[in-house]
């Protein structure tokens, strides 16, 4: 067939295009942006310096192998360096994998309420994208494995998952895993690894050393502070790691990146003082909402889902109009099949405050106000 104007591959129309978290306001007063699962915290001051160095040397290129980012990586964790794969983001290395290993009449399973960058990875590449069910709003295994065909090249979790913020634990990863077919892939996207807390949780590492086709990612966006900079990872089998870097740019990170993730790795201080503040805050924030009559999906990860009441009123678009209103973003979840549902990142504890005062006047504009007593937590 022939066409009067350049035409991309199929699959690519069905792609509804990614819609990030809203990041700004009408106006010039401060916003409280709480709808992308940024941190509070912004970057180490190591990693910042690391990046400013960087500056003096912008004329030439960057490492193309990422190698002194890849080893800071693998003393962190003792890795093989030669399975640690770098991308910008890793965005980048989701499509990666599936630009390498997908292509028209093979299918990809993600689930119900999973990140939508899969669905747009898997059909960039003409595949089939197949969606499992989850039940109370977190991946299910046995769904999964019922939507295993003989076509299917990839299964998709995050885990913990985004936007729900719920997890399964390692014996249910090993599980999953055991059941699936050897030509498929499971791609274990651990954004959120470094919050979670649960004794049973493994991100994946131990998978990867100890099988072919599983492949752990990671990212210095969320706890490290890092996203403007695009810096992921992935932990990946010899095979795998090889095919991926046949495809990828050759200078597919910049060396402020590359300068900055490796200071940043290294300054686990500051991680561990963001994941405290994290695990403190999350908790109240869960506390308070329901103390307002509102549904937390319990979450380990560093936002929370917040569900509002069923009908007319206080509905989550209402909630998110009013929020806006007191210039306070949260994320809208209609893409993800949760329409009334808001994602909320949890961000320092004034504005965690701030938000759930806002929250008390929305359910409930007739109790009085400021309330002082409300408990909080001392820290941060
Ligand atoms: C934020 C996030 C990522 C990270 O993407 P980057 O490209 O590394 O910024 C990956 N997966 C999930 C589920 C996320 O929420």
């Amino acid at each position: 067939m022939t066409s009067d104007q350049p035409t991309p591959k199929p699959g690519i129309f069905d792609i509804d295009p990614y819609v990030p978290g809203k990041s700004t306001l009408p106006g010039t007063q401060t916003v409280i942006k709480l709808s992308s699962n940024e941190t509070p915290f912004g970057a180490s001051p190591k990693a910042i310096t690391a990046y400013k160095l960087a500056a003096n040397e912008l004329q030439f290129y960057p490492d193309g192998a990422s190698l002194e980012l890849r080893q800071a990586i693998s003393e962190r964790y003792g890795l093989n360096v030669d399975r640690i794969l770098c991308g910008a983001g890793s965005d980048e290395l989701l499509s990666l994998l599936a630009n390498a290993y997908l292509g028209p009449g093979d299918e990809a399973i993600y689930t119900k309420h999973g990140f939508l960058v899969y669905p747009i990875a898997i059909m960039a590449n003409g595949a089939t994208p197949v969606v499992a069910h989850e039940t109370n709003f977190t991946t299910d295994v046995d769904a999964i494995l019922a939507k295993v065909s003989p076509q299917t090249k990839m299964v998709f979790i995050a885990n913990p998952n985004n936007p729900t913020g719920t997890y399964i634990p390692f014996d249910e990863v090993q599980r999953l895993h055991k059941s699936l077919p050897k030509h498929t892939i499971l791609v274990l996207d651990g954004a959120y690894a470094e919050y979670v807390y649960a004794n049973d949780y493994e991100a994946g590492i131990e998978l990867v050393a100890s099988s072919n086709n599983v492949v752990m990612t990671r990212t210095f966006s969320k706890i490290y502070g890092l996203a403007s900079l695009r810096i992921g990872w992935a932990y990946c089998p010899p095979a795998i790691a090889d095919v991926l870097n046949r495809i990828r740019g050759p200078f597919n990170l910049s060396a402020p990146a590359i300068k900055a993730g490796a200071a940043a790795i290294k300054d686990q201080q500051f991680v561990e003082e963001a994941r405290a503040h994290t695990r403190i805050w999350r908790q109240w924030v869960t506390k308070q909402c329901q103390d307002l009559g509102l549904n937390v999906t319990p979450s380990v990860g560093n936002f929370v889902l917040i569900h509002f009441p069923d009908g007319r009123q206080r509905t989550a678009h209402q909630a998110d109009d009013f929020l806006i209103s007191k210039r306070i973003v949260l994320r809208r979840l209609d893409s993800y099949h949760l329409a009334n549902a808001l994602r909320m990142t949890i961000g320092s504890a004034d504005e965690c405050r701030a938000t759930l005062e806002a929250l008390t006047q929305f359910m409930d504009p007739d109790r009085p106000r400021p309330d002082e007593n409300r408990s909080a937590p001392q820290n941060g």
